[in-house]
């Protein structure tokens, strides 16, 4: 038993050991990426089902490592966020994408939203404000052009810092979704409190409409919830025309998703906005 138990340990003392490794290792190539800059960004179509426009984008972060090819941001941010390396990272995200914006404001799409996704250490950023402020100037992006998605539970860390947060934020004409809803926290009451304007509704509750009747009834509630509190709603994850009819019969604003559009390349996104290949 004893020499079982010492196995045992040894088992998992080299498994973690080989993960810690594995981490360093990407985290010294990330560190490596950051000085060289080998961030593109990518960006997925939002659709308005009340006129079949496109009405904005969401930017989404692509690194390709020499050695490791594509890495998902499923699997960078979140280590990103664990060694604070999504500071930096962040910090070029929001330049890029306002000054992307503003490119294609100017390439004929002046009405196109930006959605730039933060994390919890972004959020919490001591100079997010100014930092977003001096963006905006440098960038001459019109403020109301962009989206700040954040999560719940983001939001919830410190309700009380949240909402002095979001309200400068808001000052300066910026907008705010809550992304991932549903998946979060399940207290409602900070929807009132909190200067948001747009629900994303989860994929894992799209996924399955409109056959499994727990998350037909969730969607129900979330674009009701929305519309009660005067929000825009979008679903996100919509890969099929049921995801679609269901999404339009029941009132649903906007959409995200592999039917419409994939995310792609700053170059696809404006032969994709010229060429409206969704009508
Ligand atoms: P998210 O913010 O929930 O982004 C949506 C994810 O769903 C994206 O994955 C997108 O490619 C994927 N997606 C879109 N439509 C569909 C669909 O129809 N079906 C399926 N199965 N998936 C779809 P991606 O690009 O791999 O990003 C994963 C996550 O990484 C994001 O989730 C976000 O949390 C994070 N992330 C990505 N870019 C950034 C960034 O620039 N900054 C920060 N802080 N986080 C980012
Ligand atoms: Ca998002
Ligand atoms: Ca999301
Ligand atoms: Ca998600």
């Amino acid at each position: 038993v004893k020499e079982n138990g010492k196995n045992h340990y040894r088992f998992y003392s080299d498994e973690m050991n080989e993960e810690m490794l594995q981490d360093l290792e990407l985290e010294a190539k990330l560190r490596h990426a950051i000085d060289n800059n080998e961030f593109v960004l990518h960006y997925q179509p939002q659709i308005d089902l009340n006129n079949d426009r496109v009405f904005g984008v969401e930017a989404l972060i692509r690194w390709e490592d020499e050695e490791l090819g594509l890495v998902s941001p499923g699997k960078f941010i979140p280590l990103a966020e664990r060694t604070g390396l999504i500071i930096p990272i962040g910090d070029w995200v929001l330049e890029q994408a306002c000054r992307e914006a503003k490119e294609f404001h100017e390439a004929g799409f002046p009405n196109l939203k930006m959605g730039i996704n933060l994390s919890a250490r972004q959020f919490a950023d001591n100079n997010l404000v100014e930092k977003i402020s001096n963006i905006l100037s440098e960038t001459e992006l019109n403020p109301a052009k962009l989206e700040l998605e954040i999560t719940e539970s983001i939001i919830m860390k410190d309700v009380k810092e949240s909402v002095k947060k979001l309200i400068k934020l808001k000052k300066l004409g910026v907008k705010f979704s809550i992304d991932d809803f549903g998946t979060g926290y399940s207290s409602l009451s900070y929807l009132k409190e909190f200067p948001i304007g747009t629900l994303k509704i989860d994929r894992s509750f799209v996924d399955q409409l409109p056959s499994d009747e727990n998350d037909t009834a969730i969607v129900k509630a979330i674009i009701d919830l929305a519309h009660n509190l005067n929000l825009n709603v979008i679903a996100e994850g919509v890969e099929n025309p049921e995801h679609l009819q269901f999404l339009e019969q029941n009132d649903c604003d906007r959409i995200q998703g592999y039917y419409f559009g994939k995310p792609m390349s700053k170059k696809e996104i404006v032969k994709f906005l010229t060429n409206e290949p969704w009508k």
